[in-house]
């Protein structure tokens, strides 16, 4: 396994999140995350929601959104798009990258479906950090490497990716959590350009109060499950996190709800993960995101 492989593997992460589970039950402990360069501190779940609770009396409530997988299909819009950089770095480079490429961000490119690692997790920074990381190993001097990526990455495009497909009726579900007086946040990996057009293409960015994205500055993107993102979100919106809810198709998500002291996640089964993995840190599983509305509209009356 060479060091690409170690530091995003499905397997690292996997071992990242057991470690995190192993602590949660503990007073206040910190657990120091290394992958692709980047590095948060990571507070294990452990503060009652009383502890915080001075700090806001104005019980609105909110949902966050994790996007792809959760909103949108992600494996309708990001199987092309990996498997169009790989052909793009292929003719550019005359190497055969296609599978390394896609065993290395955990796509399957016979079902076409995008398993939990990087691809589904990832902020894009780390995406481009690791398959530059790995044309250095093939070869290529590393400037070359840099430059040959940047050149075939071409994030903005939305050509690029394949149909943005809305996991059933967003906007009215959106609509409906409106009505009954829900803030409404998107926090994910993704790009905030991308995020942004897809936002404005399925014409929900009318529902969000807030946009959190993987290539903010002032955030420490997912996978980490960090405060940060949990803070920013909290104290822009005026929102205690007791009065927070997660949804999320992965465990990054899950995890990040619980670390946060949110006041449930709810695991959603369209994206990458599947029941068994998700439960170990979701409150609730359901199939999808209408099924979470159900629940969070229970929890409310
Ligand atoms: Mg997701």
């Amino acid at each position: 396994m060479n060091k690409v492989q170690r530091l995003i593997n499905p397997l690292h992460l996997e071992g990242l999140h057991h470690e995190a589970d192993m602590m949660r039950n503990v007073d206040v402990h910190r657990v120091l995350y290394q992958t692709c360069g980047h590095q948060a501190s990571v507070l294990a779940k452990s503060r009652s929601c009383q502890q915080h609770k001075d700090e806001s009396d104005r019980n609105q409530r909110l949902v966050i959104f994790d996007k792809d997988g959760t909103l949108v299909c992600i494996h309708a819009m990001w199987a092309p798009w990996i498997r169009g950089i790989a052909a793009r770095l292929e003719n550019a480079t005359d190497l055969d990258l296609a599978n390394k490429i896609f065993n290395l961000v955990s796509f399957d490119n016979n079902t076409g479906k995008i398993k939990p690692g990087l691809l589904g997790e990832g902020t894009m920074s780390q995406l481009r950090d690791t398959i530059t990381q790995l044309l250095s190993e093939e070869g290529v001097p590393r400037e070359k490497a840099e430059r040959i990526v940047q050149a075939c990455w071409q994030v903005r495009e939305m050509a690029n990716y394949g149909d943005v497909r809305a996991v059933g009726d967003v906007g009215h579900l959106f609509g409906v959590l409106k009505s009954n007086g829900y803030l409404i946040a998107v926090n994910t990996s993704d790009s905030r350009g991308v995020t942004e057009q897809t936002l404005d293409h399925l014409d929900l960015r009318r529902y969000v109060d807030i946009i959190v994205c993987g290539d903010d500055e002032d955030v420490l993107p997912k996978p980490h499950p960090s405060r940060p993102t949990a803070q920013k979100i909290c104290s822009e919106l005026g929102v205690h996190p007791s009065d927070v809810i997660m949804i999320g198709d992965s465990t990054s998500d899950m995890m990040l709800g619980c670390n946060a002291g949110f006041r449930y996640s709810i695991g959603v089964l369209t994206g990458i993960a599947p029941r068994e993995v998700l439960e170990r840190d979701a409150t609730y599983v359901v199939d999808d995101i209408h099924q979470a509305l159900h629940l969070i509209l229970q929890d409310s009356s």
